[in-house]
């Protein structure tokens, strides 16, 4: 296949966050290494992120390389160096980097004219890229991050509209026309689905254009979400192909090491600390990139990890800044309780990581028991490609929706209860106090039948994830059909 493809240059367009950036550079490598030229378009302060995986590619042999452009941080007035949604604390600040993204669709619209690429691999938060591609001629194709489950949640509660006709924020409805039984309730919809805001119509805009698009190229396998990827397909009307789990693409330890950003802990400091560990014994505990706590929360998340007695590792994130009043959250940036780490180093039961972790690295580890996590699709399938059971704390975006997968469709987690939406940076979500988090720890990482029976779910999912991207098996299948699909496209 290699060698016919050579002449196929397949430019992409990650949105400014890791959750979005990360599989699609993964996503890059993997058309790379099939054959197919590809250009990643980053700013500058991203792609060092990713400088040394695009090299490592490129030094193997690959058609891969980096198109930096600059971001204009001083015109919208942030520090230098602010150019991912991860660095913008506040609102203001989220607002202007969402000022300087648009800026920048001027150049961008020059260089695909430029390049006169085959294909663009946009993300979703760009509707633009879809003009730009029938303007040349080619597909385009949309990247949103997710999976199928959520993209068919959202395409049923657009089609049916079931939470109108509900006056509580509390009562479960069922998500309607889907092989499933799935409940939600209005309070974890994003309020995007319930009011009609700029915001939310932004977000009209990107759904016509995700629909005008060729199709969708999704970050999952099949035999994760079969009737989500045959409803996508069938009911909803699109062209999707799968290619997951593509963080598996990271087989070399730098990659995985560094995958994403520089870790804040050495491999050898993770690979020690796990070494010797029983098999199913570590929690990991991490809320993707964005996702910020109370000092409050962590208390008790620390308070219920400690009574828990079981192992862990603590990915510590950022505090979230509340309004102003309270000048103790304005403080240290990855707070602990006093005491707690010094405790915790003494006794051995855990390792904490400030700052960035080799998630990768750390869930594929024999060691790994559970992982509890806020439901980020990216987390969501790394966790699952490990094989271990979840306990699931949604916030934010979609991650509601990709709870409900896990609990409730494939049943190898456990929510710890949050039934809230809120913006990750902004909003303070309810508190969920150390009973209810243990209660959560207690029911993956025990020896009652329902832990035994979850971990033999995850662990059979695990297998199913790992062998989707082997030739002749459903997410290689699908790249190799997309593949060919735009080397036949007629615009
Ligand atoms: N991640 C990581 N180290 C960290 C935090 C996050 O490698 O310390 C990675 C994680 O493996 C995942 C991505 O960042 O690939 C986060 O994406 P996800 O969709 O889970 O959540 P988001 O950050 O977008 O909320």
């Amino acid at each position: 296949m290699a060698s016919e493809d050579k002449q196929i240059h397949v430019m992409f367009l990650p949105y400014m966050a890791p959750g979005h950036m990360m599989p699609m550079v993964d996503i890059g490598r993997l058309f790379a290494m099939s054959g197919l030229k590809v250009t990643i378009i980053l700013t500058a302060t991203n792609a060092r992120r990713f400088q040394s995986t695009i090299d490592r590619t490129f030094n193997s042999g690959h058609q891969i390389s980096l198109e930096i452009i600059h971001f204009p941080s001083a015109e919208v007035g942030l520090p230098e160096g602010c150019e991912n949604i991860t660095s913008a604390e506040t609102q203001e600040m989220t607002m202007k980097l969402f000022h300087g993204v648009d800026i920048l669709q001027a150049e961008i619209t020059r260089l695909f004219r430029e390049r006169r690429p085959s294909c663009i691999v946009s993300d979703s938060l760009f509707p633009w890229t879809t003009d730009v591609a029938k303007e040349l001629g080619i597909p385009r194709l949309a990247f949103n991050g997710s999976g199928f489950f959520s993209v068919c949640i959202a395409d049923s509660l657009n089609r049916y509209e079931p939470h109108k006709s509900i006056t509580s924020e509390t009562e479960p409805f069922v998500v309607p026309g889907f092989p499933d039984q799935v409940m939600l309730t209005r309070s974890q919809l994003p309020d995007i689905v319930k009011t009609t805001t700029g915001f939310s119509e932004m977000f009209d805009k990107i759904r016509e254009a995700e629909m005008k698009s060729f199709g969708f190229l999704i970050n999952s396998f099949y035999e994760l979400e079969p009737a989500y990827v045959d409803y996508l397909r069938n009911v909803v009307g699109m062209q999707a192909w799968h290619v997951g789990p593509v963080s598996l693409l990271n087989g070399d330890t730098d990659d995985k090491a560094d995958r994403g950003d520089k870790a804040s802990v050495s491999r050898h400091a993770c690979l020690n600390w796990l070494g010797g560990k029983d098999p199913s014994s570590v929690l990991y505990i991490c809320f993707g990139s964005l996702v910020r706590f109370t000092k409050t929360q962590i208390t008790e998340i620390a308070s219920a990890l400690e009574e828990s007695g079981h192992l862990f590792i603590w990915v510590v994130g950022k505090v979230l800044k509340t309004d102003g009043n309270d000048q103790e959250d304005q403080g240290e940036e990855l707070w602990l309780p006093v005491g707690f780490e010094e405790r915790i180093k003494e006794s051995g039961q855990g390792l904490i990581i400030r700052g960035w972790a080799p998630q990768v690295l750390i869930l594929e580890h024999p060691a790994m028991g559970s992982f509890m996590t806020h439901c980020g699709w990216n987390s969501l399938l790394e966790g699952v490609t490990a094989g271990v059971p979840m306990i699931t704390w949604p916030i934010f975006a979609e991650q509601f929706y990709n709870e409900k997968l896990v609990t409730q469709v494939q049943k190898f987690g456990v929510s710890v209860g949050n039934e809230v939406w809120k913006i990750w940076a902004t909003q303070e979500s309810p508190l969920i106090n150390r009973d209810g988090i243990s209660r959560a720890i207690k029911a993956v990482m025990g020896n009652s039948d329902e832990a035994v029976e979850k971990r033999k779910r995850a662990r059979r999912l695990g297998e199913l994830a790992k062998n989707a991207i082997h030739e002749g098996a459903s997410s290689y299948n699908d790249l190799k059909s997309l593949i060919e699909a735009i080397r036949s496209y007629k615009s």
